[in-house]
């Protein structure tokens, strides 16, 4: 089919007509207008500065129809102008496409599936392919959802008249000559270009082998800064690609994708990988997300959308695609958490009611009046136990809203019920403090009986014996093995410990309620363990880090939640003070000030690793700077995460006796640590820490009656971390601080999902309050309705849903 230009004017006037429903040619507009290109290289090349969708493959189609009007009719305008000819000298009459290798097929004949090992794609050896796994990449699929990072914008074509000096521009070019050249003694090479409009010089530094690909006569792409010599346009190794006008731009032209890359593979490559693989592949993705919720929310369709995330034809389907491929992220992980809370909703377990004489004389007999919120949701938590549906609920309060007096009460229903509770803390020392939290309140308010650092128990109100037990890794054997056998025989009934509790061969007699403090280290996984474990207990899952709502509704989806937004009175502001390196004395001086009154003091560490060792390592220079060259006349302890379980718990003990000034420590005292009498806190390198996480910190001081001082110590150059900093030290509010951290850090870091079980999310942001409650309401709706997928339109779905929950997954991830 030979069209020449007053064809291609027909077909445009007539989809105009016919109200631009991309109905005037048999298979659309773009599939015309790719031909007619293909045809007639020269034809309308200049005018792909302004309709670069024109030139693509699907350009048109995708136009929102109220935009294809103008759309066509600038196109046309523009086509009634002439055709610039090349410029300079002899440029070839040739009008054919430039020489090129004949396109391969992506894949072998006989296909392999998107599951197929990446070797399967011709060009990718198993030495590449070995490579690509250190990116996750395993399969064909695996390298579809392996997005590019960001996108260079080489979108806007320019002629080189027009070459903007410092500007990143491309333009396409002749090559006149291109030849080898020493670049200050460096070999490289050097190329004369031009357009209709002029030349430009190009080189590429340390390069000389380009020299040999770049023949005269070849039409070029490059896109880069430019620089002026002597008035004179150059590019300085700039990206470039032979002009293929029907293969489409790659590395140039467009919007080119930056890979993440690791050792042995090069941008180009992976950049080339990707579009042969996304273009052959990408339309093999089945649609699994149901037609009505697409249309309702105007989203690409699937392939489409991993298409346009890779090599987006411009930046406004670039966010479409982002948006369709960050909702099946937040689809899929919302319907997972919904079919995870069914699955264990359907099992039954024993209820415990409320016993209110209990309740009543231990509530009574608090030196203190219960706050609102805790009063509400204590509400919520015994409605909760007192059905046979076994409870899997959130609490989430501040550090130092009350969190362990509810607990302490929901565990008592149990004990009322002549049956067991357990408390569990991710850290020995936090099970510790548990512990001395637990045993401290019930001796306020029943008779101790007898209390040890291991044990401890009660005279109730109708002259019953409650037990209690601390049960950690630390303890000694021989009295390890008597607290296990007291749990067993049922005697213990509130069991205070570590996660260990439930991984430990621990039987209990009959475990009716879990409390888990700090969600973030117990995911989904592990909740699932817990549920398995005896008799379906109910589960009450506790956190100081607040959580957005809806967020908490989607990440936490298989737990209900109650929330704490409220704090006993006469809390305290803690004042907080952002400080320079270079201001540190000021700090010194404020602590000596402060321990000269009686105060007590935390200086945590500069966070340099992750590792514990390294931590360690980081505290021990620092406690020794700290007591031999500031604080030489002041008593300071050390607190690391590698000492012995029992030189952690003296050292904590001294602190607690006031017999210690300032203690150093790592972020192991993160949470749950009260010491009224400490009254400044110092962190070094706060920049390393999330806003929640210094939140968390600043809640170790002010537990007393004196006014308390968060000190943080940090350089920072970037504008966010500036800007973290200085909300807290505006903000008290947790919930407005972890907003913002979500705001300015993104979900990766605040949570760490990779740790809670969760599929990974690679596209959305959890900030994105309003995509994150649509994709959890269409999750809600098309659950309500088919809750096991079984209706044959939401085959692939659940298919789909398999995939992303799969442990195999999980374990690579
Ligand atoms: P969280 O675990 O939520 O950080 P805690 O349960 O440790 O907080 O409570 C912090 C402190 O506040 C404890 O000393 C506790 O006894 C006290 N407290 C708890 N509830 C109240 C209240 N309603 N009024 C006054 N003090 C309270
Ligand atoms: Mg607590």
């Amino acid at each position: 089919m030979a069209v020449d230009r007053d064809t291609l004017v027909k077909v445009l006037a007539l989809e105009l007509k016919k109200g631009c429903q991309d109905t005037a040619v048999v298979g659309g507009l773009d599939k015309f207008l790719h031909t007619f290109l293909k045809e007639n290289p020269q034809a309308y090349r200049h005018l792909m500065p302004a309709f670069p969708a024109g030139t693509g493959k699907r350009g048109y189609a995708l136009l929102p129809a109220n935009q294809r009007k103008a759309w066509l009719d600038e196109f046309m305008q523009a086509l009634q102008k002439p055709a610039a000819k090349p410029a300079a000298a002899p440029a070839p009459q040739t009008a054919g496409p430039s020489p090129r290798r004949p396109k391969k097929p992506a894949v072998e004949a006989g296909a392999p599936g998107l599951d197929a090992p990446v070797s399967a794609v011709r060009g990718i050896s198993t030495s590449l392919a070995e490579k690509l796994s250190r990116l996750d990449v395993l399969t064909i699929r695996d390298f579809l959802y392996l997005f590019p990072h960001r996108h260079l914008d080489y979108s806007h074509l320019k002629t080189v008249s027009q070459l903007t000096e410092g500007h990143e521009e491309t333009v396409i070019a002749n090559i006149w000559e291109a030849r080898r050249i020493a670049i200050k003694g460096r070999p490289s090479t050097e190329a004369v270009l031009g357009d209709s409009t002029g030349n430009v010089r190009a080189v590429w530094f340390n390069n000389p082998y380009l020299a040999r690909q770049l023949g005269p006569g070849k039409e070029i792409v490059l896109s880069g800064r430019v620089r002026y010599f002597g008035g004179r346009p150059v590019f300085e190794s700039p990206d470039w690609e032979l002009y293929e006008p029907v293969e489409g731009f790659t590395h140039t032209g467009r919007l080119v994708p930056v890979y993440p890359l690791t050792r042995g593979l090069f941008q180009r490559q992976v950049r080339k990988l990707a579009k042969s693989i996304v273009e052959a592949y990408a339309p093999l993705v089945t649609e699994f997300i149901p037609e009505n919720i697409i249309r309702r929310n105007n989203m690409l369709p699937a392939g489409e959308a991993l298409m346009q995330a890779h090599f987006p034809d411009d930046s406004t389907l670039k966010d479409r695609a982002r948006f369709r491929l960050a909702f099946n992220e937040l689809f899929l992980l919302q319907l997972g958490v919904l079919q995870k809370k069914r699955s264990w909703q359907v099992n039954r377990t024993r209820p415990v009611p409320t016993d209110n004489t209990l309740l009543k004389s231990f509530l009574g007999n608090l030196p203190f009046e219960l706050t609102g919120a805790q009063k509400r949701v204590m509400k919520e938590i015994f409605q909760d136990l007192a059905l046979n549906i076994p409870m899997s609920r959130l609490l989430q309060g501040e550090v130092g809203s009350g969190k362990t007096i509810v607990a302490l009460a929901s565990l008592l229903n149990a004990v009322a019920a002549g049956r067991q509770g357990a408390f569990m803390a991710p850290t020995e020392i936090l099970a510790q403090q548990h512990f001395k939290a637990v045993t401290g309140l019930l001796g306020r308010v029943f008779e101790p009986v007898e209390v040890d650092d291991f044990t401890a128990s009660f005279k109730l109100p109708g002259g019953s014996l409650l037990q209690v037990a601390l049960l950690t890794s630390d303890i000694k054997n021989s009295v390890k093995k008597n607290i296990k056998s007291s749990i067993t025989a049922g005697a213990t009934r509130i069991i205070v410990g570590t996660h260990a509790i439930i991984q430990d061969e621990v039987n209990f007699a009959d475990l009716a309620l879990a409390v888990i403090d700090e969600q973030h280290r117990f995911g989904v996984v592990q909740r699932q363990a817990l549920r398995e474990k005896g008799d379906n207990p109910h589960i009450l899952v506790m956190t100081a880090t607040p959580i957005p709502r809806t967020l908490a509704l989607t990440l936490y989806g298989d737990l209900d939640l109650s929330v704490i937004d409220e704090l006993p009175p006469g809390r305290q502001i803690i004042k907080t003070r952002w400080l320079r390196s270079a201001e540190r004395y000021k700090a010194y001086n404020f602590i000596r000030r402060q321990v000269s009154e009686g105060r007590q003091v935390f200086i945590i560490c500069p966070l340099v690793e992750e590792s514990d060792s390294l931590q360690a390592k980081a505290a021990t220079v620092e406690f020794e700077h700290l007591s031999a060259e500031v604080f030489p006349s002041l008593r300071l302890g050390l607190l690391h995460g590698r000492m012995k379980a029992s030189e952690k718990e003296a050292v904590m003990r001294r602190y607690y006796q006031g017999l210690l000034d300032i203690l150093v420590a790592t972020p192991v005292v993160e949470v749950g640590i009260d010491v009224p009498n400490a009254t400044v806190i110092l962190i070094e390198s706060a920049n390393r820490f999330g806003l929640s996480q210094l939140h968390q910190f600043r809640g170790r001081v002010g537990r007393g009656q004196h006014q308390s001082y968060c000190i943080l110590i940090a350089e920072t150059s970037s504008e966010a971390g500036a800007e973290r900093l200085k909300a807290i030290e505006e903000l008290q509010d947790g919930f407005k601080l972890a907003e913002k951290d979500l705001e300015l850090r993104g979900p990766g870091e605040f949570f760490g999902t990779r740790q809670s079980g969760l599929p990974d999310l690679k596209m959305a942001k959890i900030s994105d309050r309003a995509l994150l409650e649509t994709a959890r309401r269409e999750a809600v709706a098309l659950f309500e309705k088919d809750p096991d997928l079984t209706l044959a339109q939401h085959a692939g779905l659940k298919k789909e849903l398999t995939r992303t929950w799969s442990s195999d997954k999980a374990e690579r991830s």
